[in-house]
C-alpha cells in the first residue's frame, strides 16, 4: 500500500523555521501581518479564512479580515484593495476567492499591491513565476513541491535525480492552481523532466495520467482519479478539497483521488484532510513574513528571487 505523505508533520517542521523568522524580523523591529479580502459567505473560503487567523495567531503574525458582503461591489473591494496596499502594517494581502459573480477577479488581482501579492496572482507576479523568477510562490503549488521534497528526502532519494527522471503530470489548470504548478515545475533547481497539464473533461484522462511518475490533482471532483489511472508505483499528491454529504447526511471533506483504490497501486499518496492543506496554509504565512522582512532590506530595483 502506498505510503501516507504526512501533510501535518510537514507542516509543523515548517512552522517551526517559520517562527524563527518571525523572531529575526522583531528583532530588526519588524511586524508581518496577512489581510484577508472576502466577499460573500462560502463555506470553503470562511474555513480557510478561519484557519489562517488560529495560525496567525499562535505564530505571533498580524491577521486582519476584510470580509465583505456579498452585494458588495466591484468599486467596494477595489476600496478596500486600496486601503490596504497602503496600510504601512499590512505585508500580505490574499484575496479569497470564489468571489461573487459580479466581481471581476481578475480585475481585483490587478489592484493589488505587486510587494504584497503573496499568492502572485497579480500579472507581474504570475509573469515571473512563468519566468522562472519568481517574486513569490503561490503557496498550493509551493506547498505540493515543498511536501514532495520533504517525503523524497526523508525516503533517501536524490532528490535532483528523481526529478531530472520524472514525469510530472498536473491534473487541472486553473490559474490559482494548476498553472502555477506547472510553471513552478519548470522554475525548480532541481528542474524536472517533463511536467504536463491535463485538464479536459470530454475523458481519455487516463491515457495521460498514466504517463505520471508524479500525478498532481487539482481539479475539485471528488473521486475523479482511481486505480486505472495511476501507473504502478506512481506519487500521488492530491489537492483537491471537497465537501461530500453522505447517504447517512454527514458532510465530509475527501479529495480529488479515491483513495481506496489508488493506495494499493501508488507508492505514495497525500491523505486529505492532512496532506497539502496545512502545508499551504504555512507556506502562505512564511511568504507574508518575507514580504515583511524585504521591506527592510535597501531596495535594489531588483526583484527578489524565492524558488524552494
Ligand atoms: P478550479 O475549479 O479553479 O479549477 C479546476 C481545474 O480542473 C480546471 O482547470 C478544470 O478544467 C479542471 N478539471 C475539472 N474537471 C476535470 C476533469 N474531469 N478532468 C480534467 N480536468 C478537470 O479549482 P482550483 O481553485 O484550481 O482548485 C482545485 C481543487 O483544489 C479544489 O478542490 C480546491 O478546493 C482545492 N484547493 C486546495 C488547496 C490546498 O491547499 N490543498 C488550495 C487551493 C485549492
Amino acid at each position: 500500500a502506498a505510503a501516507v505523505m504526512d501533510g501535518r508533520e510537514c507542516a509543523r517542521a515548517l512552522a517551526v523555521g517559520l517562527a524563527d523568522e518571525v523572531r529575526r524580523l522583531a528583532d530588526r523591529g519588524g511586524r508581518a501581518a496577512l489581510a484577508v479580502v472576502s466577499a460573500g459567505s462560502d463555506h470553503g473560503a470562511t474555513v480557510y479564512g478561519r484557519r489562517l487567523r488560529r495560525l496567525a495567531g499562535e505564530l505571533g503574525i498580524g491577521h486582519v479580515a476584510r470580509p465583505l458582503p456579498a452585494g458588495a461591489t466591484q468599486a467596494d473591494v477595489l476600496g478596500v484593495v486600496a486601503r490596504l496596499n497602503e496600510d504601512p502594517a499590512v505585508s500580505g494581502i490574499l484575496v479569497l476567492r470564489p468571489l461573487p459573480p459580479h466581481v471581476d477577479e481578475a480585475a481585483v488581482f490587478r489592484a493589488l499591491s505587486p510587494d504584497k501579492d503573496v499568492e502572485s496572482v497579480h500579472p507581474e507576479n504570475a509573469g515571473l513565476l512563468a519566468l522562472g523568477v519568481p517574486r513569490f510562490v503561490p503557496s498550493t503549488p509551493a506547498a505540493v513541491f515543498h511536501l514532495l521534497d520533504t517525503w523524497l528526502d526523508a525516503a533517501g532519494e536524490d532528490r535532483a535525480d528523481f526529478y531530472h527522471r520524472s514525469r510530472i503530470v498536473v491534473v487541472g489548470r486553473s490559474n490559482t492552481v494548476g498553472k502555477p504548478a506547472v510553471a513552478l515545475g519548470c522554475a525548480r533547481e532541481a528542474s524536472v523532466g517533463s511536467v504536463d497539464v491535463w485538464a479536459d473533461r470530454t475523458g481519455g484522462l487516463g491515457r495521460h495520467t498514466r504517463w505520471a511518475d508524479v500525478l498532481v490533482v487539482a481539479a475539485g471532483r471528488p473521486g475523479l482519479i482511481r486505480a486505472e489511472h495511476v501507473a504502478p508505483g506512481a506519487i500521488v499528491v492530491d489537492v483537491g478539497i471537497n465537501a461530500v454529504t453522505g447517504p447517512d447526511g454527514r458532510t465530509r471533506t475527501v479529495g480529488d483521488v479515491d483513495a481506496a483504490s489508488v493506495a494499493p497501486r501508488a507508492r505514495a499518496l497525500t491523505p486529505v484532510p492532512g496532506g497539502v492543506g496545512p502545508v499551504t496554509d504555512v507556506w502562505l504565512l512564511r511568504s507574508t513574513v518575507r514580504a515583511a522582512a524585504r521591506r527592510l532590506e535597501p531596495d535594489t530595483g531588483r526583484t527578489l528571487l524565492e524558488v524552494p
